[in-house]
């Protein structure tokens, strides 16, 4: 089964995605989701490029092989560009592969292991009556657990509340938080790990007064603190029993969790932005997370980052597969697959995407209950529509960044 074609298709619905549409000589055809917020054009050129041409006339069977040809064969490798470029055409390769042989991916993946998969939503809001409102409409939804962020006193915008200028740049589309905004400059937001330290815990108190004990609850912190500081953030929320903590200190510094761990029993979760499974070799050997939190998209695909999560499960370590919006409906697709069928699914990142982006992906997945499940549709289950998809094209959009009162850029 030869490959003949490889597409890179960029469609701009309700945001920008990237998806590589592979076809072979019998008129199969896969999706890969290559969308890197914020820098998709670079992996489009990546894609078109660079890889589609190695991709012509090869074996459309041979996955690991063409895994580790991209991976190899290109020397400057790792880092997100390319990872996301190789995890398109190995997820499109995966999708073709189950097509052939008329299964959900799933199957070919092991066969499930579970009946759905535990999904959680972002709840957020300025203000404690407005942080309740959207928990209570995730509730509405069906979801059985949320994340939970909010305002700070003294902070205009910050990470993880959808702004009225994110709300009007995205014309008026329901989003949980969409940050990536279109415009040609990234908007500034503000922050002090002071004035967060001292609210967050008052927040969740709160939350569990008002929604009790037994709701799972989640808080990304978004890479800003200090490892001290992550440790007392760690530690102050210790009482209100989170489902995890993520992101507490800048990704870079694997070893900053050694500290948090000293400090506190809150579990962890990493790995967003880590693109390999050497990214995790310390924090997965030495247990200092419980869940990884990487995405399809952005970790080499499903062959990869299964090996990932293979490595975790040794040490009890779960998935926390990444899933906001900026996972097009075929990434988010691969996950549920991927997710269903090992033995340590933790739980999925569920936002919602908006009725222009269903209309362009035909998606076979179904969310009840607060359950995720891929359907049985052979293949990954979803299908791009490339007329619908034509009536939108890219437009740039960046992520946000932060300063701190006295003009210092701070992690985002
Ligand atoms: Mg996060």
């Amino acid at each position: 089964m030869k490959i003949i074609a490889a597409d890179v298709i960029v469609t701009s619905p309700d945001r920008n995605f990237v998806t590589l549409k592979v076809t072979t000589d019998d008129g199969l055809t896969g999706l890969g989701d290559a969308t890197l917020n914020g820098r998709e054009l670079a992996v489009v050129s990546y894609l078109r490029d660079h890889v589609a041409p190695l991709l012509i006339g090869s074996d459309a069977h041979r996955i690991e092989d063409t895994w580790q040809l991209l991976y190899r064969s290109a020397y400057w490798r790792r880092g997100p560009v390319t990872m996301a470029a190789v995890a398109a055409v190995d997820v499109a390769l995966w999708d073709i592969k189950a097509k052939a042989a008329g299964m959900p991916l799933y199957q070919l993946l092991g066969g499930a292991s579970r009946s759905g998969l535990l999904s959680y939503g972002h709840a957020s809001g300025k203000t404690l009556d407005e942080l309740f409102d959207s928990i209570r409409e995730h509730l509405e939804l069906g979801y059985r657990a949320v994340r939970v962020q909010t305002g700070v006193p003294g902070l205009k915008s910050i990470y993880g509340i959808a702004s009225n200028a994110t709300f009007e740049a995205n014309s008026g589309v329901r989003y949980d938080h969409e940050p990536a905004q279109r415009g040609a400059r990234p908007a500034e937001e503000d922050w002090d790990t002071r004035s967060y330290l001292r609210h967050v815990p008052g927040v969740f108190e709160a939350v569990r007064n008002e929604f009790g004990p037994e709701l799972p609850l989640l808080h990304d912190g978004h890479h800003r603190m200090t490892p001290i500081q992550a440790a007392r953030l760690a530690k102050s929320l210790e009482p209100y029993d989170l489902f995890w903590l993520e992101d507490v200190t800048p990704a870079e510094n694997q070893e900053a969790l050694r500290l948090v761990r000293q400090h506190s029993t809150t579990p962890l979760a990493i790995g967003e932005i880590f693109n390999t499974v050497w990214d995790y070799q310390t924090v997965i050997r030495e247990q200092l997370i419980d869940y990884v939190r990487s995405a399809v998209t952005h970790t080499g695909g499903i062959t990869h980052l299964r090996k990932v999560l293979d490595h975790a499960a040794q040490y009890q370590i779960k998935s926390g597969m990444h899933g906001p919006t900026d996972i097009s409906p075929v990434g988010m697709a691969a996950a549920m697959h991927l997710g269903l069928s090992i033995h340590n699914f933790g739980i999925q990142e569920y936002m919602q995407h908006g009725a222009r982006t269903n209309e362009v992906f035909r998606q076979s997945f179904t969310f009840s209950g607060g359950m995720l499940h891929p359907g049985d549709a052979p293949g990954l289950g979803v299908e791009l529509d490339v007329d619908e998809g034509g009536k939108y094209p890219y437009e740039r959009a960046y992520l946000p960044y932060n300063r701190l009162a006295d003009g210092t850029v701070h992690d985002w």
